[in-house]
């Protein structure tokens, strides 16, 4: 399957749909979660067109991917949850439930989060 220029994050990267922007730099952007799952929910994704963790990890230049974890860094002090604590899920393919195939990162916080899955 190959990458879709017209999904939904790919359209708030060039502004053509709106968001609530949390930050922004030449290789990142960040924005609230239209359906929050916890008190403090972040999405952070690169600009570049990459479809999942695994795309990134594999295809991302070193530039790309230092900018994109600092970033991430930045945001979760920046948005209060560095001292508390918070997780960070990246979706990968169906097991897990991804649900828009650009790469991203949910910053997950602001309360105790409770257990990573269900027990099986
Ligand atoms: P995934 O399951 O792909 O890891 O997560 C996709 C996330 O994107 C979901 O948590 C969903 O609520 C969020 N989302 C989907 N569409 C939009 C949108 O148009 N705007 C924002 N801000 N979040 C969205």
């Amino acid at each position: 399957m190959p990458y879709d220029n017209n999904n939904i994050f790919a359209k708030i990267i060039n502004g053509e749909i709106p968001c609530d922007k949390i930050y922004e730099d030449d290789f990142v952007l960040a924005f609230k979660d239209i359906r929050p799952k916890a008190k403090v929910h972040v999405l952070v994704l690169p600009k570049n067109a990459y479809m999942s963790i695994d795309d990134f990890g594999e295809n991302a230049s070193p530039e790309e991917t230092k900018a994109f974890f600092q970033a991430v860094s930045r945001i979760a002090r920046d948005i209060g949850v560095e001292e508390m604590g918070y997780r960070v899920i990246a979706n990968h393919k169906p097991y897990s439930g991804q649900e828009v195939y650009h790469f991203h990162l949910h910053i997950l916080g602001g309360q105790p989060l409770g257990p990573l899955v269900s027990p099986i």
